[in-house]
């Protein structure tokens, strides 16, 4: 069995999948993936998110605003710890620091980080954090703020094996998407070639970002399977190896009520 520890099942095109979200979870189990990490992004949103994967027993979920969102309303450390306490809430995120979508005076992204970590240490819950083109001040910021107390994964992982190593220092996981399958990512397959197995992750972060061979195309749960054979590929271990592994590290760091 497989984990995708990092979705976005509500910015799904659903209409254009058959049987629409059942559809969806429903491939992904014929591919061996059978629970789910929905991760939220917004949080006007974040009822909707919740009301659309009530009835799924395996899709738990997580809160938080992402670094790139803009508008709404800023939440207090306090806020989010309330929104944490509904039932199948698993982790505060999706947070972090994205230099590359965003310009000028970024010390507000730096404060809802802050923020969020702070969330989650009172919460007891662990961190998904989003680093783009920041990865000196995302560390330094986890380091700072006490993150190691809360623990959790960098998702989306597209950093150096020095970059993962501190995170792991930190008391950090590290999530692998499809931009592993990609020719382009020597680097990031030298990261996962390396990386001790009992911290890492597996994950789509779908809609976006599908591995090979549906590069370009809209991404889906079940396509994580690709992420984990690449990875058993890269390694000379086995599928089964490396699903266990990160079923179980996601099962450790998360600890969600039900269970696969
Ligand atoms: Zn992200
Ligand atoms: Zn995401």
């Amino acid at each position: 069995m497989l984990v995708d520890s990092h979705c976005h099942l509500d910015l799904l095109d659903l209409p254009s999948f058959p049987g629409g979200l059942a559809g969806v979870l429903d491939a992904a189990h014929d591919r061996g993936v059978t629970r789910f990490l929905c991760v939220s992004i917004s949080l006007e949103h974040f009822p909707h998110m919740c009301a659309l994967v009530e009835d799924c027993a395996k899709v738990s979920v997580s809160v938080g605003l992402h670094p790139n969102e803009r508008g709404g309303h800023e939440p207090t450390a306090a806020e989010l710890v309330e929104l944490a306490t509904r039932p199948g809430v698993v982790a505060i995120g999706e947070t972090g620091l994205d230099y590359f979508r965003s310009e000028g005076d970024l010390e507000w992204q730096r404060e809802r980080f802050r923020t969020h970590i702070q969330a989650a240490r009172e919460a007891g819950k662990p961190l998904i954090v989003h680093s783009r083109d920041a990865a000196e001040d995302t560390l330094a910021i986890l380091r700072e703020a006490g993150a190691e107390e809360a623990g959790g994964v960098m998702h989306c992982f597209t950093g150096d094996w020095e970059m993962a190593r501190r995170a792991m220092d930190l008391n950090f996981h590290i999530s692998f998407s499809g931009i592993v399958t990609f020719k382009s990512a020597q680097e990031l397959n030298d990261v996962a070639r390396r990386m001790p197995l009992e911290r890492m992750l597996v994950e789509t972060d779908c809609p976006y970002l599908a591995p090979v061979p549906h590069r370009g195309k809209p991404n889906q749960p079940a396509y994580v399977r690709y992420v984990a054979e690449h990875i058993a590929d890269l390694r000379g271990e086995s599928f089964d190896q490396i699903a266990a592994a990160t079923t179980h590290n996601f099962l450790a760091l998360f600890n969600p009520r039900e269970s696969v």
